[in-house]
């Protein structure tokens, strides 16, 4: 075993293995896998070995599809087969809102260049004889689906990456890592110690081990997961016969199976209810190759359900139950990247999938720590997204509760209760005898409407509008005419101080710094010129003759930002940040009435010109010590007020005395985000992401070329220069009782002009087929289907997404904002445009300029 490496992968399961194949491909060859045992020595050796492309995040789903055309090459590259099959699969639905669900994923798929199709249950048991139709209402075909084997496709990455240079050694845990002043890792193993520059953590079921030997608590978990094979079925030994196909993949939301053939038999596994945390606390080092005791009584009712929906697998015999322990995040999707607060230690772990994900989860991180960036828009899995309070009990209630729900539906306006409440604010009481529906906003309880007095403060989950619709319209009508009131402590908050802060945030940033006592809107950039934050950003007075920044931005990015900030922060401590997180706490005010109500609660002018819009001032607001800023996100006239937790019911209580005269109301987060709809305005995660320029998202105001070279400067120069290809717009659409959710297709009529911007299909795809054998195309009488399959109807095409949107209350129109090709932009034509609601396409137009005050003069009075 060499002595030094410039990178040490731990773990030689899939992931290890991707990551060590994709790092020595971009380059890096002299690195190194430490396995404990041999390869595939944690869930890799038992997995069932599925794999398909379909995922909540169209971005992850994107990467999934990466993986399985990778199979390929490694298999050519290494000579070891991975056994692909490549069979294609359905989803099946057996109610209205699973036909929905799959609708929406339809949808998706078309911009992201899948090529799923909509069919009926008939069209779905033609490929797999095995059910009974009747259970079901549609299905979804997807062409990319199908199986390989586990151990097979993890020791192809390894000899691939072994043939491209990189060193395996196996027998010989990683016992200890310790790091040097330099940032040097000593990777300390049972055959002695590796220096090394970075070191990645890919250690399945030991992940959290591994962190917690450089003291973090990743919040991973293992499963007990069951699936069992049955024994030969002549059956499927016929249907292979007469078709000359293998029976395709079906996944079963109502059962919460999946099954699919393996040899002449069937493979059934279930995602049950009654699920089971294997070793919640710490995973004994000498677990080996070994299968747990299965459990048939906790699979009985997704059994029960399984037989009767696919009554030809109940006749068969069970050869044998497979139970084995895999891991999983919070969210089901995988924990990527750079740790925050290390230098050169990163993750690739929680991997639930690792043979749809794994490929994908080797190409980002390499990407990633050979140039810089993951290459891809990798928030849904990047290891940054999960705050403090994913403890380990709180991550044992979360993954619980979703491996219990992998198979349910998520409605668009449904909040999941394991682990809640984490943390509250102090008027979290308050709130609650407010009658407010509360919801979680990274690990905060925050108030999202409230219902009226009398009924129960609880949404009724649905994908159309719902019982929330009437009480958001009257927030955000008694807001706009009155005044209104919100929490805002799920926003970060950061200062940065110290000699230097100024120029430190004008190299991050695109826009100039304010001067004191004023507030600036400003975008950040990565080197590439995308987009990986946006922030509002105040100068305070100085402190003991330092600069003083307030910064504030999104809550669920902070410790993605931190990670940044952290890495250009210089070496020499002169600049320091500090993350408030929920040390300070906010109110925001809004409405005409606003400035009346805060004038009764401070001692100072803030009339028009003696507190201008974009100023920020420390002032006492009832008695409390607080910073204002003299601006809201509803767009309209409006104050932030940030205080100490300690002064939070002091404040609150002064404002609602104080608003009584004025018709003050409470309102809630998605008042907020209706009203900044009917400004045009972005929010960050989804209109901002990494995977825009700022000209794309059109933020052109806020991009100071000429101010100094920041980061990002000379890409978004380029960008100007070339003209974005994309640009962000806000749509009117003519909806009936469903807004838009985010990710649905925009499609334009532009003939056969082919504007460019959106994926082809990637052509990876099994053909669909009859019972016959015969391939299938074209027939899609599913209920509700959509007349049009791909991305081409006609004069019709794809040629955008949506990235948000809902009902704008106080303009009433259902608005939505996506990114459409740049020559399209400023088209406000009717009839040019259509957006796909649940499979169904409505007509929309672009809408330049806000519906609500476009000149903006009410919120600059
Ligand atoms: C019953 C079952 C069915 C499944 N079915 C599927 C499926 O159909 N499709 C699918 O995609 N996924 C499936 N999975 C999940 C899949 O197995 C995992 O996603 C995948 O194995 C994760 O791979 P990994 O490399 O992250 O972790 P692991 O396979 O756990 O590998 C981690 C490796 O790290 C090594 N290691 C840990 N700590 C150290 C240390 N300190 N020093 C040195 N080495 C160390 C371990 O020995 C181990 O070999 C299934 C899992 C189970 C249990």
């Amino acid at each position: 075993m060499k002595s030094h490496a410039k990178a040490v992968v731990i773990g030689g399961g899939v992931v290890g293995c991707s990551v060590l194949y994709h790092l020595a491909k971009s380059g890096w060859t002299d690195i190194m896998l430490i396995e404990r045992s041999e390869l595939t020595s944690g869930s890799s050796w038992h997995a069932a070995g599925g794999f398909h492309t379909l995922n909540g995040d169209p971005n992850v789903a994107k990467l999934q599809a990466y993986t399985v055309q990778l199979y390929k090459e490694i298999e050519e590259i290494s000579g070891q087969s991975c056994s692909l099959h490549l069979t294609g699969g359905v989803m099946m639905a057996d109610t209205p809102e699973r036909m929905d669900f799959l609708r929406l994923a339809h949808a998706k798929g078309r911009y992201l260049g899948m090529d799923t199709e909509l069919i009926t249950p008939s069209e779905a048991k033609a490929m797999f004889p095995l059910m009974d139709e009747t259970n079901f209402v549609g299905a979804m075909w997807d062409p990319v689906e199908g199986h390989l084997d586990p151990s097979g496709t993890t020791h192809a990455y390894a000899k691939a990456a072994r043939k491209l240079g990189a060193e395996i050694v196996l027998r010989n845990r990683v016992v200890e890592l310790t790091q040097e002043v330099d940032g040097t890792w000593n990777v300390v193993t049972e055959q002695g110690t590796v220096k090394a520059e970075h070191v990645v953590n890919c250690g399945g079921l030991w992940a959290r081990e591994i962190g917690r030997m450089v003291g973090v608590e990743l919040p991973v978990l293992a499963m007990e997961h069951m699936y069992l094979l049955t024994e030969p079925m002549p059956e499927v030994e016929e249907f292979n016969k007469s078709t000359g196909r293998e029976m395709i993949g079906v996944l079963d939301f109502k059962g919460e199976i999946y099954t699919r053939q393996e040899r002449n038999g069937i493979l059934l596994g279930t995602y049950e209810k009654a699920c089971k945390p294997w070793s919640p606390v710490s995973t004994p080092w000498d677990f080996g190759h070994e299968l747990l005791q299965p459990d048939i009584d906790r699979i009985a009712p997704s059994l029960e359900i399984g037989f009767k929906h696919f009554p030809g697998i109940e006749k068969a015999g069970i050869k044998q139950i497979i139970n084995g322990p895999f891991t999983f995040a919070l969210d089901g999707n995988p924990l990527v990247g750079p740790v925050q607060g290390l230098t050169n230690f990163w993750c690739a772990c929680a991997v639930m999938a690792g043979f749809s994900q794994g490929g994908g989860v080797g190409l980002a991180l390499s990407n990633w720590m050979v140039h810089g960036d993951p290459g891809f828009d990798v928030w849904g899995m990047d290891v940054a997204r999960f705050g403090e309070w994913a403890t380990l009990r709180y991550t044992n209630a979360k993954v619980r509760e979703n491996y219990s729900r992998r198979f349910s539906i998520r409605f668009p306006n449904e909040e999941l209760p394991a682990a809640r409440p984490a943390q509250t604010t102090p008027l979290y009481d308050t709130m609650i005898a407010n009658n407010a529906v509360m919801g979680d906003s990274w690990g905060l309880e925050t108030p999202l409407w409230f219902a009226p007095r009398g009924s129960e403060p609880k949404d009724v989950v649905s994908f159309h509008r719902s019982n929330d619709f009437g009480p958001i319209g009257e927030e955000v009508h008694a807001t706009r005419e009155k005044v209104g009131v919100t929490e805002i402590a799920n926003f970060a908050k950061y200062e940065v101080s110290g000699p230097g802060a100024e120029d430190f945030l004008n190299r991050l940033m695109t826009n100039r710094m304010p001067k004191t006592g004023r507030i600036v809107l400003t975008p950040m950039l990565n080197e590439f010129g995308r987009l990986i934050g946006d922030f509002t950003i105040a100068k305070a007075s100085p402190r003991g003759g330092e600069d003083r920044f307030m910064i504030w931005g999104s809550s669920a990015a902070q410790k993605y930002h931190m990670r940044w900030f952290e890495k250009h922060l210089p070496k020499d401590g002169s600049i320091r940040i500090h993350r408030f997180d929920q040390t300070l706490v906010g109110l925001s005010i809004a409405g005409p009435k606003s400035r009346d109500l805060l004038q009764k609660l401070v001692d100072v002018d803030i009339s028009t010109k003696a507190f201008r819009f974009m100023d920020f001032r420390e002032m006492a607001v009832g008695g409390a010590p607080c910073m204002v800023n003299r601006i809201t996100y509803t767009g309209d006239l409006g104050y932030e007020i940030w205080m100490a937790p300690a002064y939070q019911r002091l404040v609150y209580k002064a404002i609602k005395e104080a608003g009584e005269e004025f018709g003050l109301v409470d309102f809630g987060m998605r008042a907020l985000l209706s009203m900044r709809l009917e400004k045009n305005f972005p929010t960050w995660f989804r209109e901002l992401r990494p995977i825009y320029g700022p000209f794309e998202g059109s933020m052109d105001r806020f991009i100071k070329l000429e101010k100094n070279d920041f980061i990002g400067r000379e890409a978004a120069a380029k960008e100007q220069a070339e003209g974005p290809k994309l640009r962000r717009v806000s749509f009117i659409v003519d909806a009936a009782d469903a807004d838009v959710m985010g990710d649905e297709p925009i499609w334009a009529k532009v003939g056969g002009k082919d504007y460019g911007t959106v994926e082809k299909p990637h052509g990876y795809g099994a053909p669909r087929f009859d019972a016959g054998g015969k391939e299938v195309r074209g027939s899609n009488a599913a209920e509700g289907a959509s007349a049009v399959r791909g991305i081409v109807d006609g004069n019709w095409r794809v040629v955008g997404w949506v990235t948000s949107g809902g009902y704008a209350h106080y303009v009433e129109k259902s608005m939505a904002q996506g990114y459409v090709p740049a020559a399209l932009a400023e088209n406000e034509s009717a009839g040019l445009f259509e957006i796909e609601i649940l499979g169904q396409r409505r007509p929309a137009h672009i809408n330049v300029e806000p519906p609500f005050d476009p000149s903006g003069e009410k919120m600059r009075t």
